[in-house]
C-alpha cells in the first residue's frame, strides 16, 4: 500500500505511522517531496489494515496497491482454474458449460421431461431447486429431500450432473449426498459461516452474486471457501440491483470480463435471474457466451405458464433449444465449444 501523508504532518506522526508499519512486519520506503512525505509499504498488506492507518494523524490518503483477496486472484494463481463437476463436465476450459431445468423440482414428470430435453439440446449439469430461498413464506418452498432424489434419479437417468442450492449449515451433508455442484444463492453470498462450511464440503460450489455484491465482495465470499481448502469455486453472474425496474435485475455481464482479469476462477451467467422475463433471456444468454463466459444456466420448464416458481422468466423447451443452436454457433466463432447432444 501507498500512504500519502498532510502536508503539515509533522515528523513524529510520520514516526508514529512508520513504526505502525514495522509492527506489522512490514518494511516501508519513505520519500520526501516538496509538500507530501508519502511511504511506500512492501510486503504481506494482509497483516496491516487500511482503515487502521487511514485515521492515523498525520495520514491523508492510503491508498492499497494489493488486493484484499489472494487465493481468488490472478497475481497470486496465474493459471486459469477449471472445476470438474460430476464425471465429465469441465468448467472454465474450452467447453462452455450449460446448465439448464426448472427453478424447482416440482414433480417426477416435470424434471424428467426436463432432464431429457436438457441432455437432448447439449447440456451438461441438471438443475433444479429442492430448497428455494422464497421472497415470500406463502410462496412455494420447494419439495425437499424428494426433490433431491427425483433431481438426482433424472440426472443420472440421461447423464447429467446436478446442482443445487444449499441454504443451511445443517443441510450441506445431505444436499452432498445428491449434487456435483452445491449453489450458494444470492441472498446467502454473504453467510459467512455457510461459506466456511463450504469449504470443507469436498463439492465444487457454484456462488452466485449477491443483489448488491460489488465485484470484490464477491471475490471475498469466495475467498472464504478457497481459504478453508476448497479450490473448486465457479463465479456466477445472476444481475444486480439497480434503480431499473424494466427487467428484475440489472444483468451485469461487464463482471465477466471483470472477473476474468481479477480472477482465475471460472464464471458462468443467469441470464433467467437477470432479467426476468422470458423475452429477454435468450439475447442475454447468447450475449454471456460472446462476453466470454465458462457457462450458462437457464431456467426451463415443461409449461412455464404453469410452473410454481419463476414461471414468467423460464423457457419453454422449443425456446430453449433454438437458444443453444445459437449459443453453439456463437461459441464456434470465439474459438470454444458447446455440448454435444445426448
Ligand atoms: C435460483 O437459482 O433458483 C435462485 C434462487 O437464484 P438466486 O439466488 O440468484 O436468486
Ligand atoms: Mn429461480
Amino acid at each position: 500500500m501507498i500512504i500519502i501523508c498532510e502536508a503539515k504532518a509533522t515528523e513524529a506522526q510520520i514516526n508514529a505511522v512508520e513504526s505502525k508499519i514495522r509492527e506489522a512486519g512490514l518494511v516501508v520506503h519513505r520519500s520526501d517531496g516538496a509538500e507530501h512525505t508519502i511511504l511506500g509499504v512492501v510486503g504481506d498488506r494482509i497483516r496491516l489494515d487500511v482503515g487502521t492507518v487511514s485515521v492515523m494523524p498525520g495520514v491523508r490518503d492510503v491508498v492499497p496497491v494489493s488486493t484484499p483477496y489472494k487465493l481468488a486472484s490472478h497475481e497470486f494463481h496465474p493459471e486459469n482454474t477449471i472445476v470438474r463437476v460430476g464425471e465429465e463436465c469441465l468448467v472454465g476450459g474450452m467447453e462452455i458449460a450449460v446448465m439448464a431445468g426448472p427453478c424447482a423440482v416440482e414433480s417426477e414428470e416435470q424434471i424428467e421431461a426436463s432432464a431429457e430435453f436438457a441432455a437432448a439440446s447439449g447440456a451438461r449439469i441438471l438443475r433444479g431447486g429442492a430448497f428455494k430461498p422464497r421472497s415470500s413464506p406463502y410462496a412455494f418452498q420447494g419439495s425437499g429431500i424428494e426433490g433431491l432424489k427425483m433431481l438426482r434419479n433424472a440426472a443420472d437417468r440421461h447423464g447429467l450432473a446436478v446442482v443445487t442450492e444449499v441454504m443451511t449449515i445443517e443441510l450441506i451433508e445431505t444436499v452432498s449426498e445428491y449434487a456435483d455442484l452445491l449453489q450458494v444463492g444470492a441472498r446467502n453470498m454473504q453467510n459467512f459461516p455457510l461459506l466456511t462450511a463450504l469449504g470443507h464440503a469436498g463439492k465444487p460450489i457454484l456462488l452466485k452474486r449477491g443483489m448488491s455484491a460489488t465485484i470484490q465482495e464477491w471475490l471475498m465470499s469466495a475467498e472464504y471457501i478457497l481459504t478453508e481448502g476448497n479450490p473448486d469455486v465457479i463465479l456466477c453472474e445472476r444481475g444486480i440491483r439497480t434503480f431499473e425496474t424494466a427487467t428484475r435485475n440489472t444483468l451485469d455481464l461487464s463482471s465477466v470480463p471483470v472477473i476474468k482479469h481479477l480472477s482465475h476462477l471460472p464464471i458462468i451467467v443467469d441470464p433467467s435471474h437477470g432479467v426476468g422475463n422470458r423475452r429477454f433471456v435468450s439475447s442475454m444468454a447468447r450475449a454471456a457466451v460472446a462476453a466470454g463466459a465458462d457457462g450458462i444456466m437457464v431456467e426451463i420448464h415443461p409449461n412455464p405458464d404453469k410452473a410454481l416458481s419463476d414461471g414468467p422468466q423460464s423457457l419453454a423447451f422449443e425456446e430453449f433449444g433454438l437458444l443453444m443452436n445459437r449459443c453453439r454457433i456463437i461459441a464456434t466463432t470465439i474459438g470454444r465449444r458447446l455440448g454435444k447432444a445426448k
